[in-house]
C-alpha cells in the first residue's frame, strides 16, 4: 500500500523550510509556498506559477492539500448567507455571512456537531464528529470573506465563533486558525474584531487568560442559578457557576478586558425576578455587559421566547444596576441560519 500522503498545510513555516533543505534546496522555497498556501488560498500545487513545475511535482508526491468546499449556499431576505461546508472527507459544518449596515461578520464553527447538550440548541442534537482543523476553521473566514467583498463591497469586518461546537473544547486548532486570522502571512485582521463564544469551560478560560489571548470573550450564561443553567445546559453540573466565576475573575484580572454574557430569556424557565436578581449579582463579579439574544425556535417547541414584559423587566433591572444591556435580534431565521439553528439540516 502507498504511504498516504500527508496535509501540507499541518506543517509550520518552519517545518516547511525543513522540507525543502532536507531535499536539496532552499529555505526560501518553504517561504514561497507557504504563501501560496495561506495568504493566497491555493487549492493546488499546480497554482504555485512560481514555483518549478519539478518541485511542484515533488510536493503533488508527499503532499496533498486539503480545502474546504461551499457545497450549497442559501441567501436569507435579511442578507445573511448560510454556507454548508464540506470538508475533505465529506462532513459538512455551516459558517454564515451576517451583514449589518456597518460590517460584515463571520460565524463560523469549530468542531462538526458539539460534544455539549445544550436542549435549546440544535447542534447538540448531532454527536460531535471530530474537531475541525486549523485550515478548516481558517478556510471558512477565508470563503466568508470572499462573500463580503463579493455581495458587500467590502472585505470582512468581524468573526465569531459562534458557530457549530464549543471552541474552547478544540482550542489548539482554533488558536492556530486565529493566528493565521490575524497574521499578515494571512488576513490580517485585528483580534480585537474576533470573539469567541463559549458556553463556559472554566479550565480553558483559565489558559486561555494565561495564553494573554487578544480576542473577546463571550459566555452563554442563560441563567446565573445552577438549578436552573443545569437544566437547561446540563454539563453546568461539572462546571458550576462558582468555578465559571472564579475563571472569569482569573480571565478579568489577567486581561483587563469586560466580558459579554449572552442570555436567552425562556418563559417558565427564567422569567422570573429571581432569575435576573441572580443575573445582576452575577455581572458584579466581573465587569461585563449582556447581550439578550432573541431565541431560535428549533422544532419541538419545549421552549418558548419569554413575554416582552419579561424582557423589558431584565432590561430595566440591569439598567436599574448600571449593568449595559443589547438586545439581539437574530438574523437568518429564515434559513434556519441563526444562533443554535445550525443542523445540516440540507
Ligand atoms: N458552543 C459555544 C458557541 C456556539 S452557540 C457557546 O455555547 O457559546 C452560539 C450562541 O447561540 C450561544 O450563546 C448559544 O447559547 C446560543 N444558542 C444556542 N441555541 C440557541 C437558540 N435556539 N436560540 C438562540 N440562541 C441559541
Amino acid at each position: 500500500m502507498k504511504p498516504q500522503k500527508k496535509d501540507i498545510r499541518a506543517l509550520t513555516k518552519n517545518q516547511l523550510r525543513d522540507f525543502f533543505v532536507e531535499n536539496g534546496d532552499k529555505a526560501f522555497r518553504g517561504n514561497q509556498v507557504y504563501e501560496w498556501l495561506w495568504s493566497k488560498a491555493a487549492h493546488s500545487f499546480d497554482d504555485m506559477t512560481n514555483i518549478s513545475i519539478t518541485t511542484r511535482e515533488m510536493l503533488d508526491a508527499n503532499f496533498v492539500i486539503n480545502h474546504i468546499e461551499v457545497d450549497a449556499m442559501q441567501r436569507s431576505n435579511d442578507g445573511t448567507i448560510k454556507n454548508a461546508i464540506k470538508l475533505h472527507d465529506g462532513l459538512i459544518v455551516e459558517s454564515v455571512l451576517i451583514p449589518t449596515e456597518k460590517r460584515t461578520t463571520a460565524c463560523v464553527s469549530s468542531q462538526v456537531g458539539c460534544s455539549l447538550d445544550c436542549k435549546f440548541c440544535a447542534t447538540a442534537r448531532l454527536k460531535r464528529m471530530r474537531n475541525l482543523n486549523a485550515d478548516e476553521i481558517y478556510d471558512q473566514v477565508v470563503a466568508i470573506d470572499k462573500q463580503s467583498r463579493l455581495y458587500h463591497n467590502h472585505k470582512l469586518t468581524n468573526i465569531v465563533f459562534m458557530g457549530m461546537g464549543e471552541p474552547l473544547m478544540n482550542y489548539n486548532n482554533v488558536i492556530k486558525a486565529i493566528d493565521k486570522i490575524t497574521s499578515p502571512e494571512g488576513l490580517g485582521m485585528s483580534a480585537k474584531r474576533i470573539t469567541l463564544s463559549t458556553s463556559g469551560v472554566p479550565k480553558m478560560i483559565k489558559k486561555i487568560a494565561d495564553d494573554e489571548v487578544k480576542f473577546n470573550l463571550a459566555v452563554s450564561l442563560h441563567s446565573a442559578i445552577d438549578d436552573v443553567r443545569t437544566s437547561i445546559m446540563p454539563f453546568n453540573k461539572n462546571f458550576p457557576l462558582t468555578d465559571l466565576k472564579e475563571a472569569l475573575e482569573y480571565w478579568y484580572e489577567k486581561t483587563n478586558r469586560k466580558i459579554t454574557y449572552e442570555y436567552v430569556v425562556w418563559q417558565g424557565i427564567n422569567d422570573r425576578k429571581e432569575d435576573i436578581d441572580a443575573l445582576v449579582r452575577f455581572c458584579k463579579y466581573v465587569p461585563a455587559k449582556v447581550n439578550l439574544i432573541e431565541y431560535n425556535p428549533i422544532d419541538d417547541g419545549e421552549f418558548q421566547q419569554a413575554s416582552e414584559r419579561a424582557l423589558n423587566n431584565y432590561i430595566s433591572i440591569l439598567e436599574m444596576n448600571d449593568i449595559v444591556v443589547n438586545v439581539r435580534r437574530s438574523r437568518g431565521k429564515d434559513i434556519d441560519a441563526a444562533c443554535g439553528q445550525l443542523a445540516n439540516k440540507s
